[in-house]
């Protein structure tokens, strides 16, 4: 088995870590036998998506944002959509989680227009949230506790077309007023953690491989891998943040 994997705007999009992800995914499949390969999509660079079978994109403060709205309206918004609605797989934290929905009011009044492939907006305020946070991943998004950091001024709201990836146990998730905590629709998902999210959530990040390996494969069982390390950097922090 492969799975392809694009990694957008490697150059732009990449706070608190956010590549490790990337070097997560690649080491899950890779101690199973199953081919990574992964092709970073800069700003400005030709690329056919659909060749995909899983989408990163990281985070980014809101000059970053601006930058890429001359990318997205170039066509890479219309790729990204139909990838979206063709059921392939999105991580998608942040700054990029934002990038999924509709649009973007920062906290000095300019107006985004993003990619419009989730149902869902983010406003910005002038009182940022950061903190380490903790959330429960919904029963169908693996049911998994998930610890990670987030620091963005933006408040993003849910519309009908997508559900919370899971509710706020710590920290403030998607807006600090709804207990939600990131998105799902159909196989794309979006998240304010960083941390970087996956190596300190092997639960979540298998559970998001294997969206990624059945839609190729049809079922499709992991093995289980030796996450001792990653599961002590897990319950540290959820030590820390039962205190
Ligand atoms: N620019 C966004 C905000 O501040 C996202 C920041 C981030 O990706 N950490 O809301």
């Amino acid at each position: 088995m492969e799975l392809k994997i694009c990694h957008l705007y490697p150059d732009a999009l990449n706070l608190y870590g956010d590549q490790g992800n990337i070097i997560c995914i690649r080491r899950r499949l890779t101690a199973r036998g199953i081919e990574a390969a992964v092709t970073g999509v800069r700003v400005g660079e030709k690329c056919d998506l659909t060749q995909f079978d899983m989408f990163f994109i990281g985070g980014g403060q809101d000059f970053e944002q601006e930058v890429l709205l001359s990318d997205l309206a170039a066509g890479r918004a219309a790729d990204i959509r139909a990838a979206v609605e063709d059921g392939k797989t999105f991580l998608t934290i942040c700054g990029g989680y934002q990038m999924m929905g509709s649009h973007y009011l920062t906290h000095d009044g300019v107006r985004c227009d993003f990619i419009g492939a989730m149902d869902l907006y983010t406003e910005g305020r002038s009182e940022r949230m950061i903190g380490n946070m903790l959330f429960r991943c919904t029963g169908e998004n693996s049911g998994s506790l998930v610890v990670g950091f987030e620091n963005h001024s933006g408040r993003t709201y849910l519309g009908p077309g997508c559900t919370p990836l899971g509710t706020v146990i710590c920290g403030r998730g998607n807006n600090g007023e709804d207990g939600t905590e990131g998105a799902r629709y159909k196989n794309a998902f979006g998240s304010y953690s960083h941390g970087p999210i996956l190596p300190k959530n092997p639960a979540f990040a298998d559970f998001l491989l294997k969206t990624a390996l059945e839609r190729r494969y049809g079922s499709v069982s992991l093995e289980p891998l030796d996450d001792k390390y990653e599961l002590a950097a897990h319950e540290y922090m959820l030590g820390r943040l039962a205190q």
